[in-house]
């Protein structure tokens, strides 16, 4: 039996004129999303993308379970396809739906008949494989209220398909349509559901962590990149910087007072981040800030943060509790991981009273004090890079 799946786009198919070129890139990122679960082509019309296995063996169900982090879908089934012929629908609706129709108790059908040249009308098509369905599973009851399962037949140009309940895609839409920004990506919990926030909303990611040798530790470089790879089945590739960042660290805190530490160091992070989001064409930096948070985390603190940079800084969740974000790092599994408990740079340099309310006059003229360009050239010129895609060869409990 043949079987495919059907792709149903989300927002997409708002788009208008653009409607094509975001069809194509979610085809691109699923794709590459299916590494390894065999060989598949895609093809699309009436706002439905169709994938289908082209050799035998491929892994439908792996298929189905990575498509639903793709962003773009709406939703998406699995699906038999038939002729466009009655008696081989009854036929294959019969076989190919017998474990689901068996474990159930009530049913329905419904049709959708885009081939409006195809001869029986929906209530038709609807009226005699339910009368057939139940002639074949007599235990079943038609219940078009509340059924445990919906048997929807669908006629469209290529042919006929035949599933039973969609699931949920990912929404959003296609990573890469909206350009591409540059992540801040601590050992958190915050950031690296910023990441998955933005990608939803089709940027394409790459990240950029400060590690600080030997105050923090290989494991905690492990651990984010271990964070962005749980990001890449949504994000489809992670390019991530990995910036060396103890020299500044060391500098401004020989160099500045230490209620401002914090802030000093966040502009620095900032201006490093610009540089490597500049080199690679990233139009935006996006952090994991969220008002209130800490003491880095207020209005004045964040103002001052902003003018280091000047890209938008964007901050999905600065309006989110905790309780809210860390719902999002459970559904995308980043929880456990951001929960780990190794040393980020921040925490190892964190002053006892950082400011709350930052004056960017005593910034500025603490950074006087401070020459770090020479140590900023070199944490840029010597980042680590390690790009992350869908084939990454992951290595499991290395942390
Ligand atoms: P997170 O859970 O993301 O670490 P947080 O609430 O702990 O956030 P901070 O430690 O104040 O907040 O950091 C605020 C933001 O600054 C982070 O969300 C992240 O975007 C960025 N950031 C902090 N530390 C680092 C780091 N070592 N490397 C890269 N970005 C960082
Ligand atoms: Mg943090």
């Amino acid at each position: 039996m043949r079987e495919l799946i059907l792709i149903k786009n989300g927002e997409i198919a708002l788009k208008g004129l653009n409607r094509n070129s975001f069809e194509d890139k979610l085809i691109k990122n699923a794709k590459r999303s299916l590494a390894g679960c065999g060989q598949f082509k895609f093809y699309k019309a009436q706002s439905t993308i169709y994938c289908e296995p082209v050799e035998e063996g491929a892994d439908m169900a792996g298929a189905l379970e990575r498509l639903q982090k793709v962003f773009g879908i709406a939703a998406l089934c699995r699906a038999a396809v038939v002729e466009k012929d009655f008696e081989a629908i009854k036929a294959t609706a019969a076989a190919y739906l017998k474990d689901t129709l068996r474990a159930a108790r009530t049913f329905k059908v419904e049709a959708k008949r885009s081939d409006k040249s195809f001869a029986m009308a929906s209530p038709e098509i609807c009226r005699e494989l339910g009368g057939y369905l139940l002639s074949q599973y007599p235990h079943l009851r038609v219940d078009v209220h509340r059924p445990d399962v919906t048997v929807t037949v669908e006629i469209r140009d290529f042919g006929a398909y035949l599933h039973t309940d969609q699931l949920p895609g990912a929404g959003g839409i296609p990573v890469g349509s909206g350009g591409k920004a540059m992540l801040l990506i601590s050992g958190g919990i915050d950031s690296p559901v910023a990441g998955y926030m933005m990608a939803k909303r089709g940027l394409e990611l790459e990240a950029v962590h400060f590690a600080a040798p030997p105050y923090t530790s290989e494991r905690a470089r492990l651990k984010v990149i271990r964070l962005c790879e749980k990001l890449l089945p949504y994000a489809v590739s992670v390019r991530l910087y990995v910036v060396g960042f103890t020299e500044i660290q060391v500098a401004i805190r020989q160099n500045c007072p230490e209620d401002l530490f914090t802030l000093i160091m966040r502009r620095q992070m900032m201006k490093i981040a610009e540089r490597l989001a500049e080199e690679n064409r990233c139009e935006a930096l996006i952090t994991g800030e969220s008002v209130g948070q800490v003491a880095s985390q207020t209005m004045q603190a964040l103002a001052v943060t902003d003018i280091a940079t000047r890209l938008p800084v964007l901050r999905p969740v600065i309006g989110m509790d905790k309780t809210e974000i860390i719902r999002i790092a459970r559904q995308i599994d980043t929880f456990e991981t951001s929960i780990l408990p190794y040393e980020d740079c921040c925490t190892v340099f964190t002053p006892r009273h950082p400011k709350t309310k930052p004056r960017l006059g005593d910034i500025l003229k603490a950074e006087e004090r401070l020459d770090v360009a020479a140590q900023i050239d070199q944490a840029v010129r010597e980042a680590e890079v390690i790009q992350l895609c869908a084939d990454w060869p992951r290595q499991e409990e290395i942390i």
